[in-house]
């Protein structure tokens, strides 16, 4: 597998659980029972709507990557689970309405794409072909929010 799929970091997601603020913002977080599917960014599994518990608070995806900041509301499972650390692409992803969106340095968006699902690892390997392409995120298509970072191998 030339890329791997990186969810927001166990560091974050820890802080979070015990504190109920955004480690970044210092905004208040919330916890609910899921009314949507997620996806928990640290597990990269579906939220079970009705039924599992799920912090919400806000998160920049591009801490130490660029100088603008982009703030998105992003869940968690509220206790703790297995951060996503597979090859390939997460299996409860490959359904969603995503987007894949290819960045250059400090944040310059080169290319944005809805995923295929018949072919995403060939528009990733696309996009990491462009030229300037640091890394892609994954977008939810419909929310807006992030999901999580994509990165070679
Ligand atoms: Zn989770």
């Amino acid at each position: 597998m030339n890329y791997k799929v990186v969810p927001l970091s166990s560091e974050i997601a820890r802080s979070v659980r015990a504190e109920m603020i955004s480690p970044q913002y210092r905004h208040p977080a919330s916890v609910a029972v899921a009314t949507g599917y997620g996806p928990c960014r640290q597990c990269l599994r579906k939220l079970i709507v009705g039924e599992d518990e799920r912090i919400l608070f806000t998160y920049n995806a591009f801490a130490g990557l660029s100088n603008l900041p982009n703030p998105s509301p992003v869940f968690i499972h509220k206790s703790e689970c297995r951060p996503f650390d597979g090859n390939g692409f997460p299996p409860e992803l490959i359904d969603l309405p995503l987007l894949f969106e290819g960045f250059a340095a400090e944040s310059e968006l080169v290319k944005r794409e809805p995923m295929s699902r018949e072919n995403f690892e060939d528009q990733i390997a696309e996009i990491f072909g462009l030229s300037g392409v640091n890394y892609i995120n994954i977008r939810n298509a419909e929310a807006g929010c992030f999901v999580a970072r994509i990165e070679r191998n």
